[in-house]
């Protein structure tokens, strides 16, 4: 059985102007049609946009209130049908190759952003107030008016959690465009989500980003940009939003730093948090630890225990029972992830391939990386400098604090990083060192995200955030109201 999707427009799902489909393929099998999306044109950019617009000043006028009633109902739609949520986590795991259990997180975890942020209507209905003498001010946030969002492949609908239920609750509609991957489950997502809400609130294209994705960056009704993707697509984005100078926020890619400390505590579950923090979804997680590096009093231990730990990994079609890893998504991330492999192992790193493989023709013919250590790698190597977005992990000795520290701070990026650390003094002020939008202590990754706080990186990760009641405020622009003392205030 086949699965098809359309775009949601004004409250409509319909096909793309001129008919256009692509195939949606499986990456543990990349002859399965999994079903045909629609490949929207720039004639259903213009539809989306005029939809949005219509739709934004009645959305707009609601107070916040208002709108976390609306998202009630989009809570419940979200769940009501067991049958359809299953349908949906079978197609995410089918189309992007992670493991049943995640894709279950990823699903059900999409409501309780909505809850989460409809909890902030309180604290959003709060003018600040600025009593004079001299002025009496008062600085309220009003909504940009139409913002797009644009979100990737390897957790579709937990980025479209981190953005959408914000962007709404601060009073923008919104068009939103889908990575051309894991594209099926997105789609049937955003259609519940479109149908709960007024027409026009929630539209969404599908489709080539190369092909449509000037139009929509570049459409002269976009008010905000919102992206989460790569980086070189992230400054392409930023270079077409100058025209119109619409603000972005943009959440590229990383290349984290774990710093496992001299007093780390290394405990059986201290292997099962280092494989959350590097190899869950393959390791194609923005915030992954990306290069772990080990003080050198402890870095036998580690490297024992993690071998032992990724060796007991099951690689193979993530629907199957047993599977604890899948595939990578396509064939370029496949050649990528591969090429620093070689190129580590031609420079003469220490590699090793783990994990076991039960069907080795599926293994053969996806896009399957078995769990791969590249062990006392040379800090300069390609593996350890850029972001593998695979389930590699390079480890690198270090011998003092200062000097773990400038190894991971040595990085174009700053999205994310973590400090290991029996003593929680000793973690803090190392973290406080270190150059990342977020730093974990003892753990790493989405596992141990706390969606409250903001997320966004530094230097070439990106700037803005997402998540959290920061998350709202970075769809709203601020609108200072002022005048002679005793005014407003007495
Ligand atoms: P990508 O850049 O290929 O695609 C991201 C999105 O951009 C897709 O929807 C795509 O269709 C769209 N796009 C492509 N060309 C466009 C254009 N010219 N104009 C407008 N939109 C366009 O990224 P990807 O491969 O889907 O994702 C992987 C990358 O994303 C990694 O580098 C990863 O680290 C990063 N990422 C970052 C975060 C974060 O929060 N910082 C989260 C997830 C992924």
């Amino acid at each position: 059985m086949t699965t098809d999707t359309n775009l949601v427009i004004n409250g409509n799902w319909q096909a793309a102007s001129d008919g256009g489909t692509y195939s949606a393929i499986n990456p543990a099998r990349p002859t399965e049609v999994l079903g045909q999306v629609a490949a929207g044109t720039s004639n259903d950019v213009d539809a989306a946009f005029a939809a949005a617009r219509s739709a934004a000043p009645a959305w707009a006028a609601l107070t916040y209130h208002e709108r976390a009633a609306h998202f009630d109902k989009v809570i419940e739609v979200l769940t009501a049908d067991k049958a359809h949520v299953d349908e949906r986590i079978a197609l995410l795991t089918a189309e992007n190759g992670k493991v049943l259990r995640e894709a279950t997180m990823e699903i059900s975890r999409l409501g309780d952003r909505f809850t989460q942020v409809a909890g902030y209507a309180d604290r959003l209905a709060t003018d600040e107030e600025l009593a004079g003498p001299p002025f009496d001010t008062i600085v309220t946030r009003e909504p940009y008016g139409v913002a797009l969002l644009i979100t990737p492949w390897n957790w579709p609908l937990a980025i479209l959690g981190s953005k959408l239920p914000h962007a709404l609750m601060a009073g923008n509609t919104v068009v939103i465009k889908p990575s051309e991957y894991a594209a099926l489950s997105t789609a049937l997502t955003i259609k519940l989500i479109a149908e709960a809400l007024p027409p026009g609130v929630v539209n969404m294209v599908t489709g080539d980003g190369v092909v449509i994705g000037d139009s929509l960056t570049t459409h002269p009704e976009v008010d905000k940009i919102s992206y989460t993707g790569s980086g070189p697509i992230g400054q392409h984005i930023m270079r077409m939003a100058s025209n119109r100078l619409t603000p972005v926020t943009l959440e590229l890619g990383g290349n984290d730093a774990g710093v496992m400390l001299a007093d780390a505590e290394i405990a059986p579950e201290t292997f099962m948090k280092l494989h959350m923090s590097g190899f869950i979804t393959s390791g194609q997680v923005c915030m992954a630890m990306k290069r772990l590096y080990v003080h050198e009093s402890r870095f036998d231990e580690v490297v024992d225990g993690l071998r032992a730990f990724e060796d007991n990994q099951v690689v193979g079609d993530g629907a199957v029972d047993g599977t604890t890893m899948g595939p990578v998504i396509h064939d370029k991330q496949y050649q990528h992830v591969n090429g620093l492999v070689a190129d580590a192992r031609a420079n003469g790193a220490n590699v090793m391939e783990l994990g076991s493989v039960p069907d080795q023709e599926l293994f053969d013919n996806g896009y399957f990386v078995r769990p791969t250590l590249v062990v006392d790698a040379d800090n300069d190597l390609a593996i350890v400098q850029q972001e593998q977005f695979g389930p590699v992990m390079p480890i690198v000795r270090f011998s003092t604090d200062d000097e773990g520290i400038a190894m991971a701070n040595n990085s174009p990026y700053g999205l994310a990083s973590s400090v290991w650390s029996a003593d929680g003094d000793h973690g803090l002020s190392v973290a406080r060192r270190l150059e990342a939008g977020t730093t974990y202590l003892n753990a790493h990754g989405p596992a141990s995200q706390d969606a409250r706080a903001p997320f966004g990186g530094w230097k070439m990760s990106g700037f803005g955030v997402v998540h959290g009641f920061e998350g709202v405020r970075g769809f709203q622009r601020h609108h200072t109201i002022t005048a002679p003392a005793g005014t407003f205030f007495s």
